[in-house]
């Protein structure tokens, strides 16, 4: 009998011996195509030779010492380089071990920031319907994911909800991308009027939502007008870019292709691309200044912030994606994979949209394309698909939309930066096997 507590307690996992380029192999040697990353996490593939060198080399130096006494060479490197690609302002990286650790800094940090300033009344924070922050309490509270929220609303922190920029769904008839894109933006100035401007604190989003609702882009247009909106009501813009940062949309940040500048940012998944647990919150000069000429004391921390073989792992990564020009690639294969889904799927009758930006890509099932009518959620399409796939040999990272009545289910799409032609071939080949033995 096994003593590790697994998510799911009925479920019997094979288990994962190697890893080679994208492939997991189990212990009866069955490979597995990782097409969403693990959860858009391995953007390197699993044996990549110089994260792995420099992940040795740093334990053979220096394992551990902790934060509050020392700072390191990898964890000073990797914050230069990012910085050194961060959008316009974004000056600090504070290094945590993943998403939620970052999401928890980023909302202490936003009412500490105001607190710092004289301003103890601006504690609210508003987040979005359908958006997932995290599993942590305070991340979970910002999440808009009323599935993964439900059993623990008695602990949740108050905070409100807009709904999200989603023109599949919500963009209304006749009204063009860019009219739907400010009506949707305009939600937040409604809900800071509502609340009162001199109680809000922070709004968060993800400039591409991942987990809840299978790679949506936000409309051009949109996260200007909320950074606009942000800065007349002095609310600091916070962007998740735990999922969708890190090259996963073709540049290394994903605002920098809306052309906005967040005061603090988060990241994770690909930053370790699944070699070391690591995550980072980066703020602006501006927030960073209020702590120090305040307090002094961002009251925040973990035992394993800027863990230094974390930290090497992180930098090798980043280092990789710049040398091998691993961002122009996954521009490429963006294209090469969007036109080969649509291509088998763009008619497929129960596929009602295929989305994206750069390898990181959403088809979301309906019942009916003409209505967008979702399948109901006790039916668990998500997990059938998962498990079908799954057995074919496919990893993909199905989510059920269903829980809102306002979404379908969606498969989402996130394969390492080094696919070739020949794996988007096998991506389509396995995804169009597993939709034909859907029952
Ligand atoms: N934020 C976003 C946008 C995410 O997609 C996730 C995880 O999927 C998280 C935060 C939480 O990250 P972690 O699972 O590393 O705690």
């Amino acid at each position: 009998m096994s003593h590790v507590f697994p998510r799911h307690t009925k479920a019997n996992l094979p288990t994962a011996v190697s890893g080679e380029g994208c492939y997991i192999i189990d212990s009866n040697g069955k490979r597995y195509f990782d097409g969403s990353g693990g959860a858009a996490v391995s953007c390197l593939g699993h044996s990549d030779q110089t994260v792995r060198q420099a992940i040795k080399d740093q334990v053979d130096e220096l394992a551990f010492a902790h934060s509050g006494f020392f700072t390191s060479d990898p964890a000073e490197k990797l914050a230069d380089l990012l910085i050194a690609h961060a959008p316009e302002g974004i000056e600090r990286v504070y290094f945590v071990s993943g998403g939620s650790e970052a999401v928890e800094a980023a909302l202490k940090l936003a009412r500490q920031y105001h607190l710092e300033r004289g301003d103890d009344k601006r504690s609210h924070i508003i987040a979005r319907w359908q958006s997932y922050h995290g599993n942590t309490l305070g991340a979970l509270s910002a999440g808009g994911n009323r599935w993964r929220r439900k059993p623990f609303e008695p602990l949740l922190v108050p905070m409100t909800h807009i709904d999200p920029c989603y023109a599949y769904r919500y963009q209304a008839q006749g009204e063009s991308l860019e009219d739907y894109a400010i009506r949707a933006a305009d939600l937040l100035e409604a809900e800071i009027l509502r609340v009162g401007p001199e109680k809000v604190a922070a709004f968060i989003c993800e400039p591409v939502v991942g987990a809840t609702m299978g790679a949506v882009t936000a409309e051009p247009g949109y996260l200007k007008r909320i950074r606009k909106i942000c800065d007349q009501y002095g609310v600091l813009l916070i962007l998740d870019e735990v999922m969708c940062g890190m090259g996963r949309t073709g540049s290394l940040f994903a605002c920098d292709q809306d052309g906005v500048s967040p005061d603090i940012l988060c990241i994770a998944k690909g930053l370790g691309a699944g070699y070391q647990p690591i995550g980072a919150m980066l703020c602006s000069g501006k927030v960073y200044k209020a702590i120090e000429d305040g307090s002094g004391f961002f009251q925040h921390g973990h035992t394993y912030m800027g863990h230094p073989v974390a930290c090497a792992a992180g930098l090798a990564v980043i280092t990789a994606m710049f040398e091998r020009n691993l961002l122009g690639k996954v521009q490429k294969r963006s294209l090469q994979l969007m036109t080969a889904l649509t291509s088998a799927f763009g008619q497929h009758p129960y596929i009602g949209d295929i989305r994206g930006r750069g390898l990181f890509i959403g088809l979301e099932l309906v019942r009916d394309r003409e209505s967008k009518h979702p399948f109901p959620s006790d039916l668990a399409l998500h997990a059938k698909v998962k498990k079908i796939a799954f057995a074919n040999g496919l990893i993909c990272y199905p989510m059920s939309g269903t829980i809102d009545g306002q979404s379908g289910d969606h498969i989402l799409l996130a394969p390492p930066f080094i696919i070739e032609e020949e794996h988007i071939g096998e991506i389509v080949d396995k995804l169009a096997k597993t939709f034909a033995m859907i029952p």
